[in-house]
């Protein structure tokens, strides 16, 4: 999700609570709070608890950046182009404050990156006011009451250039954040009516080679099954039809609250403790219209119990989610995924055969360290023979503090771009229409929305995309064409 969608999505959840608060309004001005979330599902969440912590605080949620009080960017720190989008909308927001002539306006960056670079990034923009970490998504409302001087007990100062003051600030940037949010967290939803991620664990326990996001989310960390419940069940009574259960690795759900350790490769089985699929079975229990989709899945631990559970779950979406990253065996070695082609073949066998009108969606990295033409062909072959339903491609990006990227055989940009064609071509030529897509066509749920927006067409093969934060905006006549929401 990009960060106009975010704005789309403030906006079109904002202007309800700004229609209602106008007219009771007190004369006294409220601290008004705009946001710029940049990233994946996972910084989306975050950024509904932050916004949850400003409303309990009293404060204005604005979706003009330009009218309030105190400007957050919340930041993603996924890969080097990840990381410079979010320098730019730090740069534009206070450039902004700038030429809106609102120099009392405070910038305050929260995210991926300011957890993992605090340091670095207060030396290198001093115009923000503050850092968060992801420990703090909760504080959001607090440490604003403190930058703007209200109820102080610890003055958040403007940094000075050398450094000064702001050591205790960022004591987050020293430690692995532990936070995992409740059923009962203040959140305020940035989705549309129809559908809302639920967050069912934090952090990642694999040593995968070429990421850093245990460096800047930590060790894994489930919630209890009872408050996942909790929350999924207010979202149905709520009105969500679609629930997308989301962490660095689903599959992994539970297994963290073992009383006996699991290992990188343990596969799900619910007769040691909490599990992804005792889960989905609970899930299933739950009344009413509507179904949860599961993402991010790690394919080192399915099991036949996960995928007979979700053969019997009618609530659980015919669509998985399981980045494979590579296929050929010396790759996936090196990018300690802690799987082999052999074990990836009979999952994914095994998925198709246990699950009817299934929808695979996976993603592959192009172009890692040292990878020969003969392991890219490996993995060509493997595109074009599998036919996955759904398929992204990234070309490999060296991050710094991550094994990969001290590797020997770093690959040009050229070769990864002339790689990236040749994959997506295939993909393209191979899956047309593949099997598993036209049979999830068929799968069609109406998820009945709310007040404006009466019906959303979802299928079970498509997971959410900017299209679903555009609905809200969009009033569907049956015999016309959609008009602008006001
Ligand atoms: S499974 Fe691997 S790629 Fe995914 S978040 Fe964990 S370490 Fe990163």
């Amino acid at each position: 999700m990009n960060s106009q969608a975010v704005a789309a999505a403030v906006s079109a959840a904002t202007s309800h609570v700004e229609h209602t608060e106008r007219a009771t309004r007190p004369p006294l001005q409220r601290t008004t709070v705009g946001m710029i979330s940049l990233g994946c599902a996972k910084n989306l969440v975050d950024a509904e608890i932050m916004l949850g912590s400003v409303l309990q605080r009293g404060m204005e949620i604005t979706s003009r950046p330009e009218d309030a009080d105190v400007v957050v960017v919340n930041t993603c720190g996924f890969i080097d182009s990840a990381k410079e989008e979010s320098i730019e909308a730090i740069l534009e927001a206070h450039q902004q404050r700038g030429l809106n002539r609102r120099p009392h306006q405070r910038l305050i960056v929260s995210g991926c990156m300011s957890q993992r670079f605090a340091r670095e990034l207060r030396k290198e923009l001093p115009e923000v006011d503050a850092f968060i970490g992801l420990d703090q998504v909760t504080e959001l409302g607090r440490i604003i009451e403190e930058l703007l001087g209200k109820h102080s007990t610890r003055n958040v100062q403007r940094p000075t250039p050398n450094g000064e003051n702001d050591e205790a600030d960022l004591a987050f940037a020293d430690t692995r954040p532990t936070y995992i949010p409740d059923y009962d967290t203040p959140r305020f939803r940035l989705t549309p009516a129809h559908f809302g991620y639920v967050k069912i664990a934090e952090g990642c326990n694999h040593p995968c080679s070429f990421c850093v996001i245990p460096q800047m989310r930590g060790k894994h960390r489930s919630r209890p099954p009872e408050s996942v419940l909790a929350e999924i069940r207010a979202l149905v009574r709520d009105g969500v039809r679609e629930i997308n259960l989301i962490s660095q690795d689903t599959t992994y759900y539970g297994m963290d609250l073992w009383s006996r350790k699991a290992g990188p490769r343990q596969p799900i089985d619910s007769t040691r403790g909490s599990t992804l699929a005792a889960l989905l079975r609970e899930i299933q229990q739950i009344e009413g219209e509507f179904w949860v989709r599961l993402l991010y899945t790690h394919p080192a631990h399915w099991s036949d119990e996960l995928i007979e559970t979700i053969a019997q779950c009618d609530k659980v979406a015919r669509y998985v989610d399981i980045p494979l990253q590579h296929i050929d065996d010396s790759v996936l070695r090196r990018m300690l995924r802690e799987t082999s082609r052999a074990h990836i073949e009979n999952v994914i066998h095994k998925l198709r055969a246990g699950i009817p009108s299934l929808t695979l969606r996976t993603t592959f990295i192009v172009g890692f360290p040292g990878e020969t033409d003969a392991e890219f062909a490996n993995l060509l072959e493997f595109i074009r023979r599998t036919r996955f339903e759904r398929l992204g491609i990234f070309k490999y990006s060296q991050e710094g503090g991550s094994r990969a990227a001290k590797m020997p055989g770093q690959i040009s940009a050229k070769i990864k771009n002339a790689r990236y064609r040749a994959a997506m071509s295939v993909q393209q030529q191979s899956n047309s229409f593949g099997a598993g897509s036209l049979a999830a066509a068929a799968t069609i749920c109406w998820l009945r929305g709310r007040s404006i927006f009466p019906r959303v067409l979802k299928l079970a093969s498509d997971k959410p995309t900017i299209f679903d934060q555009l609905i809200p905006r969009l009033i569907c006549f049956p015999h016309g064409k959609p008009k602008r929401a006001k």
